[in-house]
């Protein structure tokens, strides 16, 4: 396993690579580090399907608000490092800020996500958060050129961003959604557990048994999003719900759920932690 910190050295690897293997498929697995079984699910794809598989692990400032988690955000390099070289990662890139941001932020080219699919459920209460995501893949994407990059489902607001940007300018490249990982009880994993109690590790249970209620009460033939919400709002009882939404794939709210095309998404704050879970329909 090479592990690059600059970014010219990773680039002249890269185009040295492509050079010598044309028909190897790279693929590109985006993390802020802090790796556990769920980032290991979208490594496991990429090993299975791409030649050349690159873990990305950079805490990206330009995605966190003013007051938000930055700098406690979980940074574990050895332990990381070390899940990488038994997953047999094949390259880990990890920059510094510095290497990545070299000018001031009024100096840096920026993106906008589309507003409508921006501004809503996590961009409503993280202003700026998606447009810093795609900065930084912007930067990723086309430093290293892959030929597939892999993002969880358990982000799914980022995914369908991410996917759109991709179709909208004509990237020439493939995002490939995967599973959400849970614990055995049933949390979604996060880096952010780590800042929970055992305590709010068991109360953060009842985020997703009210997405299994909620998908109970679909698999029981009902279909209007009112009667589904309000079902697995009783599950969520004395917990802080930010928001509990069923929406399209374009984050637009929906009456009446089909097939498909449906994604039910909750976020709750548990002892100050932001939680998110979601399930696909
Ligand atoms: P992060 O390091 O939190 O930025 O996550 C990096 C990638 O791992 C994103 O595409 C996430 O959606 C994905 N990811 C994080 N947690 C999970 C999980 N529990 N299951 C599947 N993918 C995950």
């Amino acid at each position: 396993m090479k592990v690059f910190k600059g970014l010219k050295e990773l680039q002249i690897f890269i185009q040295t690579y492509k050079r010598q293997n044309p028909k190897e498929i790279i693929g590109l697995v985006p993390t802020m580090g802090a790796l556990h079984k769920g980032h290991l699910s979208l490594i496991e794809s990429s090993k299975k399907t791409c030649d050349l598989t690159i873990v990305s692990i950079f805490v990206n400032p330009t995605q966190f608000g003013a007051n938000e988690d930055f700098g406690k955000y979980p940074r574990k390099t050895e332990a990381d490092l070390e899940i990488c070289q038994r997953a047999e990662v094949d390259i880990v890139f990890m920059p510094e800020v510095a290497e990545m941001y070299p000018l001031k932020p009024s100096l840096q080219t920026t993106f906008n996500a589309p507003s409508s699919m921006a501004n809503v459920l996590e961009g409503e209460a993280r202003s700026g958060h998606f447009n810093g995501v795609l900065q930084v893949l912007n930067k990723l994407f086309h430093l290293i050129q892959p030929h597939k990059a892999f993002f969880g489902k358990k982000d799914a607001q980022q995914l369908l961003i991410v996917q759109k940007m991709v179709e909208d300018l004509f990237f020439p490249l493939e995002i490939i959604p995967c599973e959400i990982v849970r614990s055995e009880e049933g949390l979604a994993l996060s880096s952010r557990n780590e800042y929970l109690s055992i305590e709010g590790k068991k109360e953060a249970l009842k985020i997703s048994q009210s997405l299994k209620v909620a998908m109970q009460v679909i698999m029981q033939g009902e279909r209007e999003s009112l009667k589904i919400k309000a079902e697995a709002l009783k599950v969520l009882e004395g917990l802080e719900v930010e928001y509990f939404a069923i929406v399209d794939r374009n984050l637009e709210p929906i009456l009446t759920i089909q097939k498909d095309s449906t994604l039910i998404l909750v976020v709750a704050k548990i002892e100050g932690v932001r939680l998110l879970d979601n399930v696909w329909f």
